[in-house]
């Protein structure tokens, strides 16, 4: 199986690192040719506006937009989450539209403002999940062919599916629990099952 992360701005390396300690070499996606034949890509946390416009430079907006459509897996962490939206609340950065969501960017304030949370994600099993947020952005809207897959309480989620796509508010690759890595590359290799059914809830 061949993932890619974006990799022209934001904490990609740290994605990639984590990759590799589960023994899968990412490719660094610069250009819409590296996305050719990958599974899955990561849109990595940093400053959407910026990765916006690199977006936009690369050629990669629509690319991304269509990898997404054709059921690839894509996952959006953070500023990534921000641009895998359908709307936000602020002018810019312009999101790509491809996840029923609606998002607030830095909803929690500054830097100084960033935190730590434990969360239970059901997805990933029973331990609790700890979260790391930096000037996150907040889920403000859910559409209905979107699951959450956890929340700081019950009007706050901070991460969703919707298919082959995932977005998460905080920074899975900058822990040592890999179980949204593992869930990514799980989507990636075809067990793309909402977490629902994974769960067998319903
Ligand atoms: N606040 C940033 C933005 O709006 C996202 C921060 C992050 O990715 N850690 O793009």
């Amino acid at each position: 199986m061949e993932v890619g992360v974006l990799a022209i701005q934001g904490d990609f390396a740290e994605h990639i690192a984590v990759l590799s300690n589960l023994g899968v070499t990412a490719r660094e996606v610069r250009l819409p040719k590296h996305l050719d034949s990958l599974e899955g890509l990561i849109i990595p946390g940093g400053e959407s506006t910026t990765l916006s416009r690199l977006m936009t430079i690369y050629n990669l907006r629509e690319p991304v937009a269509e990898m997404a459509a054709q059921g690839r897996a894509v996952w959006g962490t953070c500023a990534g989450m921000i641009m895998l939206s359908q709307e936000i609340t602020e002018n810019d950065p312009v999101p790509l539209g491809v996840m029923d969501i609606g998002v607030q960017r830095n909803a929690f304030g500054r830097q100084v403002d960033s935190f730590e949370q434990t969360l239970d994600v059901s997805a990933l099993g029973s331990d609790p999940y700890h979260a790391i947020f930096i000037r996150a952005p907040l889920i403000i809207r859910v559409g209905e062919e979107v699951d959450v897959l956890c929340a700081l309480d019950a009007d706050r989620p901070v991460a969703v599916q919707q298919g082959n796509l995932m977005a998460t508010s905080f920074h899975p690759e900058l822990t040592n629990d890999y179980r949204f890595h593992s869930y990514f590359l799980g989507l990636a290799g075809g067990n793309g099952n909402s977490p629902v059914s994974r769960n067998g809830a319903s």
